[in-house]
């Protein structure tokens, strides 16, 4: 079976949870960052998959390391670094109900990272190589990105990339569409957020925002995500909506991130074709809407993404 490998951030998300006796917050350590959560909602759905980057070698770091080694993704490439820490984001609950996020994250591990030669390596070893956009805020890590990137190109490597805009992450949002923008040029399969989609094109209609994105960059399979109204293809000029299931949603952490790891899955598994026919590429944006929806359904990302198993038995409850 074709090897998915992630590079990027993995981090540790602080979340509230609630007050000790003592009248003190109480947090909760939860495994976090985006390309690592793609890595394990692939391994889960039974693709061999690799996460690359750093952390420190701290408590945290271990932490991450032994999460996604226990999700058997391998972690031959996941450096600990002994001069920089493991990044934090602390999300804690104000008092409207809303949230609030710090990022403990300058000079961290995740940020300071650099070229390897395994990293290299491994990206020859892979047929798919994926990335976001959190490891292209800031230097070292942004040349490493885009070094892996073109890289794998070079190598005829398939490029997914998820941007994932994290606004907080940028002192400069033109900076980050700036980045993002290069990151288009190199990849294949994009997925893409409503919202993101009208960051980079300012346009607001969502078909014609796609068909510009499709006409300027070389990219094959286009997703937009809409949260519960479920997502959209742009494929060889064909834009199709095809609408998620009803849940109870109770946490949106990861719903993106099993999605992709769904579509992903679902076209490794049928030949990795780049020329599709609207009824497959629908039938695997049903089944990556399906483990949206089912990460959604538990508190967290890691630990809430779908295997084959659950997507098979919630598509048999929901048919029809
Ligand atoms: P992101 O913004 O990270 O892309 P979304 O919140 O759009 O993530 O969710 C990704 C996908 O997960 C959606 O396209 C949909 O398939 C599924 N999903 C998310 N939230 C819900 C929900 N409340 N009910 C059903 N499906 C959902």
């Amino acid at each position: 079976m074709a090897k998915f490998c992630a590079f990027g951030e993995l981090l540790c998300d602080v979340t509230a949870y609630g007050t000790s006796d003592r009248g003190f917050p109480i947090y909760e350590f939860n495994p976090g960052g985006a390309p690592a959560n793609v890595a394990v909602a692939l391994r889960n759905l039974g693709i061999e998959a690799s996460f690359m980057g750093q952390v420190g070698k701290d408590h945290f770091g271990l932490f991450l390391k032994d999460t996604l080694t226990s999700k058997q993704v391998d972690v031959d490439a996941l450096l600990l670094s002994a001069a920089y820490p493991t990044s934090l984001a602390i999300v804690s609950n104000k008092a409207d109900g809303d949230r609030s996020f710090s990022f403990y994250r300058k000079h961290n591990a995740d940020v300071m990272v650099e070229l390897q030669d395994i990293f290299l390596q491994k990206i020859n070893e892979t047929d798919v190589f994926h990335v976001g956009s959190v490891s292209m805020s800031d230097e070292p890590s942004r040349t490493t990105t885009f070094s892996l990137m073109r890289h794998a190109k070079r190598q005829g490597k398939i490029i997914s990339f998820d941007p994932n805009l994290r606004v907080l992450l940028w002192e400069d949002l033109n900076d980050a569409k700036r980045q993002i923008e290069k990151g288009l040029q190199l990849s294949d399969i994009v997925k893409l957020s409503e919202e993101e989609l009208f960051f980079l094109t300012d346009i607001k209609n969502v078909q014609e925002a796609c068909a510009m994105l499709m006409g300027i960059y070389d990219i094959r399979i286009l997703l937009i995500t809409f949260g519960s109204k479920g997502c959209a293809s742009f494929h060889q000029d064909v834009y199709q909506h095809i609408p998620s299931f009803e849940v109870d949603a109770i946490d949106t952490t990861g719903a993106g991130d099993g999605f992709f790891g769904g579509f992903l899955s679902q076209w490794i598994k049928n030949g990795m074709k780049m020329k599709l026919s609207s009824r497959d590429l629908a039938l695997y944006c049903r089944y990556a809407n399906a483990c949206g929806a089912i990460a959604t359904t538990q508190k967290g990302a890691i630990g809430s993404l779908a295997t084959e198993e659950s997507v098979q038995t919630f598509l048999e409850v929901h048919n029809g």
